[in-house]
């Protein structure tokens, strides 16, 4: 393709009465399943109109009990996928039904206009397979697609704030082919709930108004976004009630057409007509995009074969490309084995700087080679990246007593390991963003579902498609602009109908036993680190599965720094990380994670933040009582 000069426009944007705001029917969420008590100082809806959906749920980190579990962000989001759990559905269908509401109550993290990853373990059989729903580059984009007349990066923003940036949705197609495979309920069934909470809306809390205020500046540029996500201009007040009515009948269309609606339908057309020529506000110009018709048409949510390595004699099973999520969790995993071996102590038994001082070091290493190897290009060499073998060589670097200098160089998974191999120096970090959802969920039968989902950065590409109400992803911008590393061939470059490469980690344990965990977390390439830590908190640290989850985070990414949340970075600990060498970078929060542990036949524990993310939300059909 050429450099993206197509059109810009200022084209005048008519502004739809709010007053027209839909009201429905009142919320019929069950509550059966959350304890009797709400917490005190939840926000409570304002006056007038239909009750908000589910305004007196409590946000509980940590449920144990039986009949099912569901974690995720959002109390109003996880309830959905109790509620269908409670009148029989499985894990396939609670997980569909709450990733629909997360795209409501989340919409800056995901929903219509996103992407993900969809991995599901069957109890009978114990197997594990995925859907990958990432979102597709237009057929006319090459190597230079985000590149200018020049030949030189278009700066981020830019790119992130235009049509350019916007791949063709995926999760639709993965919620219609998750529950063909795996279903016993009809998508339009499972959509009903997130119709009606868009409609009836929910009560706003301090996460989602600081999102908006985040990104209001960016959301002032659409007028359409602006519109629904600032209504009156403003970010919506905490404990105000954010309807969505447009999202609503975008959610009703699906029901009625089918998901076909978005890919060779009305939805298509809307999306494409946007992407093609975006609203913008008077003045403001942005690159279009060439996202076409013929585009969305070929989109296909694929079955792929699940990554799969061994742990601690445990199964652990993730997602393949065109994600390096399930490649550089099992790397991470397979190098803390191997510093066992080569150190002679367990990890279970050294202490916290040590723990971290491996897992930081595992890390880096992971980072460099999926930086080197994996894109959504023929080859990747997934089985060898994810061997023993090639772990216990690259792990020759380690040295118990300093940080490996960085950037950690890359390795040869050449399938031939012996002492060091030829490592080679990698460059600079990709880009990712910070956003995403991640939810976990196992039924009574134990199937489970672990489903990250995505529209890349918080607010995604800002343009949200008009009269549909929902935001349009930027996941293109997961591509690298030019090469990472100069002279080093580079996967992850855009190409015509390519996956950009994810981060997104959704994970599963499977035991001598069956079913052990479920995990996974939003947080661009940091969902790599916690998903991991969260495991080796479990396995290594003999955590229970809430206390991983909460536990204080540190993300290695080969970079010069790594990210460390403070309890780490301003402690003892981390004073003893830095006296090896490492350079830590005091972050507030890395991270949004959720989890199931399950504790024996039809027993679970879910777990979600305490404190991250304004904290989430875990639930299980019939809590313990106590
Ligand atoms: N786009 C990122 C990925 O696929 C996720 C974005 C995020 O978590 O913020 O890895």
């Amino acid at each position: 393709m050429g450099t993206p000069t197509a059109a810009r426009t200022t084209r005048p944007f008519h502004r739809r009465a709010l007053a027209a705001l839909a009201v429905g029917t009142a919320a019929a969420l069950a509550l059966g399943a959350v304890p009797a008590t709400a917490a005190p100082d939840r926000d409570r809806p304002q006056r007038g109109g239909p009750p908000p959906v589910g305004h007196d749920l409590p946000k509980v980190p940590v449920m144990t009990g039986s009949g099912g579990a569901v974690a995720s962000v959002d109390p109003v989001a996880s309830q959905v996928g109790i509620d269908v759990l409670a009148a029989g559905g499985n894990a396939t269908d609670a997980a569909v039904a709450t990733a629909a509401a997360l795209g409501v109550t989340e919409p800056y993290s995901t929903g219509i206009g996103g992407g993900g990853f969809f991995v599901h373990y069957d109890a009978s059989s114990g197997r594990v397979d995925t859907v990958d729903g990432r979102e597709t580059a237009p057929m006319s984009y090459d190597e230079t697609a985000f590149l200018d007349a020049d030949g030189d990066p278009l700066p981020f923003r830019t790119a992130v704030n235009s049509g350019l940036s916007v791949g063709v949705p995926g999760n639709p197609a993965t919620w219609q082919r998750a529950v063909d495979r795996w279903g016993s309920e009809r998508l339009r069934d499972l959509l009903k709930p997130a119709e009606r909470l868009a409609r009836n809306g929910f009560v706003v809390d301090q996460t989602f108004h600081d999102q908006t205020v985040a990104n209001a500046d960016r959301f002032s540029m659409f007028p359409e976004t602006a519109v629904v996500f600032l209504p009156g201009g403003q970010a919506p007040a905490v404990g105000s009630v954010f309807r969505n009515p447009d999202l609503s009948a975008a959610y009703r269309e699906i029901r009625t057409h089918g998901v076909e609606s978005l890919y060779d339908g009305r939805l298509a057309r809307a999306v494409v007509a946007e992407i093609q020529d975006p609203t913008t506000a008077p003045g403001v110009e942005v690159p279009a995009g060439e996202l076409t018709r013929a585009d969305l048409a070929r989109y296909e949510a694929l079955d792929r074969a699940p990554v799969h390595s061994r742990y601690r004699g445990r199964d652990v099973y993730g997602m393949p490309v065109p994600s390096s999520g399930g490649i550089a969790v099992a790397e991470i995993l397979n190098l803390v084995e191997a510093y066992d071996e080569r150190t002679g102590t367990p990890t279970s038994e050294v202490d916290q700087v040590q723990y971290l001082h491996r897992f930081s070091e595992a890390s880096a290493t992971a980072f460099a080679d999926r930086n080197r190897y994996v894109g959504d290009v023929p080859g990747v060499p997934t089985g060898e990246l994810v061997s023993q073998g090639f772990a216990d060589e690259r792990s020759c670097l380690f040295d118990p007593a300093a940080a490996m200098p960085r950037p950690v160089p890359f390795g040869s998974p050449d399938g031939s390991y012996a002492d060091c191999g030829d490592a080679r120096a990698s460059g600079i970090l990709p880009h990712e963003g910070m956003s995403t959802t991640h939810l976990s969920v196992v039924d009574r039968w134990g199937n489970a579902v672990s489903y990250t989902s995505t529209i890349e950065q918080t607010g995604g590409s800002a343009i949200t498609v008009p009269g549909w109400g929902f935001i349009l992803n930027n996941e293109l911008t997961d591509f690298d602009f030019v090469p990472l590393t100069p002279g080093v061939p580079d996967p992850n470059l855009p190409g015509p109908g390519k996956r950009p490469r994810s981060s997104m980690s959704p994970t599963v344990v499977v035991g001598a036993d069956g079913l052990e965990l479920v995990a996974g977390s939003p947080g661009g390439s940091t969902i790599i680190t916690t998903t991991a830590q969260i495991l080796l908190g479990v396995y290594e640290r003999d955590l229970s599965v809430g206390d991983a989850v909460a536990a204080p985070r540190l993300s290695s990414r080969n970079g010069s720094t790594e990210s460390a949340e403070p309890a780490i970075a301003g402690s003892p600990v981390g004073a003893g990380l830095t006296a090896l060498g490492h350079r830590l970078s005091s972050t507030p929060e890395i991270g949004a994670a959720t989890a199931i542990r399950v504790l024996g036949p039809d027993r679970y524990t879910a777990a979600a933040e305490p404190v991250r993310r304004g904290g989430g939300s875990a639930m299980v059909v019939v809590p313990d009582a106590g």
